[in-house]
This record gives C-alpha cells, structure tokens and sequence, in this order.
C-alpha cells in the first residue's frame, strides 16, 4: 500500500480547512486496497461544532462499515484521545499518521491495542500545523482542550 498517496487526500481536507481559517487537520478512511471511503477534516470554527474532528468527520462521511479491521484511518496529525477512543472502540486495523511533532497524540496506547500505527513524519503536514499552532494558538489550545493552560 502507498500510504503517501492515501496521505495526500488527508492532507488536502487538511489546506481546505486552513484555507476556511478552521483548525487543518485532515483524515480519510480507505478499504484494504485503498479505496476511499469517506474523507473528512475539523470543522471546529466552521461548523461550531468541537465533535467535528477531521477523523470523526471522515469515518461519519464513510458511513456504515460491517468490520474496521481492514480498514486504514488516515490522519494529518496524531490522533487525540476523542479520536483514539474512536478507533480503538470501532477495532479500526491500520492509522497513518501523517506527523507527531507538532501533537504527539495517544499512538502507544493505539498500539497496545493492537492497532498497526504507520508513522510518516511528512514534512508538509509539519509545516501546516506548525504554522496554523503559531497563527491562531487560542484556537488550537482550544481544540485538544488545554486552553485554561495557555490563555
Ligand atoms: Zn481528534
């Protein structure tokens, strides 16, 4: 599987959302032969909606799935406790995580469980984030729920 072409989908709900001044973190949900079934990004400041995480919103575009096990949840950033509990709730097999510099997110206790977690430390995704934390900390600090430590 070339998990950087199924990266690149994430990565561009990731710019839309940047692009809408929203938080840019992008995902998609793929079948084992990398077929797309849902994509997704946070829509937080778009939407007013804190539950719109690019992974909820892109395995809720996917609709019903029978089984997760086969299926690769792809995300521009580590996945928070909210979407690690989602994937570890819905037994999803394999998380691409576009990057862990500027989150570190959950990714032992994904593996613990079981979960094949694939690191990519892609540049691109660094440099968005990067870019959206030092803009717009407030609203970043915000959305993983740490904003009583830094405002
Ligand atoms: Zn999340």
């Amino acid at each position: 599987m070339n998990y950087e072409n199924l990266l690149a989908i994430a990565y561009e709900e990731a710019q839309i959302g940047f692009e809408e001044g929203g938080v840019p973190v992008g995902a998609a949900l793929f079948d084992a032969d990398g077929n797309l079934l849902g994509r997704g990004r946070n829509r937080r400041v778009q939407d007013n909606d804190p539950s719109v995480h690019g992974e909820t919103d892109a395995f809720r575009k996917a609709g019903r799935q029978t089984n997760y096990r086969d299926k690769i949840l792809v995300t521009t950033l580590a996945p928070c406790w909210y979407c690690s509990g989602l994937i570890r709730q819905f037994n999803i097999g394999t998380v691409v995580v576009g990057e862990a510099e500027n989150f570190e997110g959950h990714l032992d206790w994904l593996r613990e469980a079981g979960v094949n977690v694939v690191e990519m430390h892609d540049p691109h995704c660094i440099a968005l984030m990067k870019r959206f934390i030092k803009e717009s900390p407030h609203v970043w600090f915000e959305d993983i729920g740490e904003c009583d430590q830094h405002i």
